[in-house]
């Protein structure tokens, strides 16, 4: 059935993007925004670009991934909000202004190469300064990072603990394995979870939910018909699907998720920006 959708979808015309209220902004899945360019999954933000999850308040914010709640002037930084301003290349800074090359400060102010700060202001990594000597140190490091090209520039890839692959990169912007390695991003190749650990065979489940006999749902290990990955179902989700009367979902909690998103339109631009039937580049006018 799902197949046959597939295929049919497949055969209709597809909306170009799904852009309510904003104009000059181009993207997808934007809405209440102003001036937002190849903004994906934002709203309520204005004069951004090259942003996905730019929303709550988000104001000349460019390369970021997640700015909002009141965030100002964000530049190349992750997960970035509550009250927020000049963020260059920084990784969750809440609530705090002038940060640079920062990890996880909140509520600190003019602080670089710094990471896990409460309440600090005018640190380099990590030290306390006056605001005179901070000042100084700070000019100079910029400069020998602009001399070197590196101001401006995100972290390194080869810095990320993680594999391109288990993080939400790989969700928001999927590449092959090929492809990460090439870009300097690692790769996991050991699968998380357990396998073959299943207490239910699908082959012996009856296809309504109904006549499913457990004497302890929340002890029961499934194995995904995708990945073959062991998950569980709690007894509130068994008697949810129940109380609507739907079977148990063959597939683990991460392959439903990756169908989901599969289904969405992707983190770029269509292109050419064109339509079919149009002569003419089409690009939201600002009214
Ligand atoms: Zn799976
Ligand atoms: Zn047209």
């Amino acid at each position: 059935m799902r197949k046959k959708f597939g295929e049919f979808l497949a055969t209709q015309p597809r909306k170009y993007a799904e852009i309510v209220n904003a104009p000059g902004s181009s993207g997808n899945y934007i809405s209440d925004a102003k001036n937002c360019r190849e903004c994906f999954h934002s709203y309520d933000a204005e004069d951004c670009a090259y942003g996905e999850h730019v929303w709550r308040n988000a104001k000349d914010c460019m390369d970021v991934s997640t700015a909002g709640r009141n965030a100002n002037m964000i530049y190349n930084s992750i997960n970035t909000g509550i009250d927020v301003a000049n963020h260059i290349c920084c990784v969750q800074g809440w609530s705090s202004t002038f940060l640079e090359y920062s990890l996880n400060c909140f509520n600190s102010n003019h602080c670089l190469g710094s990471a896990g700060l409460r309440k600090r202001d005018y640190c380099i990594l990590n030290k306390q300064y006056t605001k005179e000597e901070y000042e100084e140190l700070r000019e100079n490091i910029v400069a020998e990072m602009k001399a070197k090209n590196e101001y401006g520039e995100f972290f390194p890839p080869s810095f990320a603990p993680f594999g391109y692959n288990e993080t939400v990169a790989q969700e928001q912007f999927p590449l092959t394995k090929e492809q990460a390695l090439k870009l300097g991003f690692g790769w996991e190749e050991h699968p998380r979870g357990t396998y073959g650990k299943e207490t239910v065979q699908w082959k012996d489940v009856p296809d309504s939910i109904k006549d499913f006999k457990s004497a302890d749902i929340n002890k029961e290990v499934f194995a995904c018909v995708n990945c073959k990955k062991n998950y569980r179902i709690i007894a509130a989700e068994f008697q949810f699907y129940k109380h609507l009367n739907i079977p148990l979902s063959r597939m683990c909690p991460d392959c439903r998720h990756a169908r989901r998103v599969a289904a969405r339109g992707p983190n770029r631009l269509s292109s050419p920006q064109q339509c079919r039937c149009d002569y003419k580049l089409y690009v939201n006018e600002v009214i």
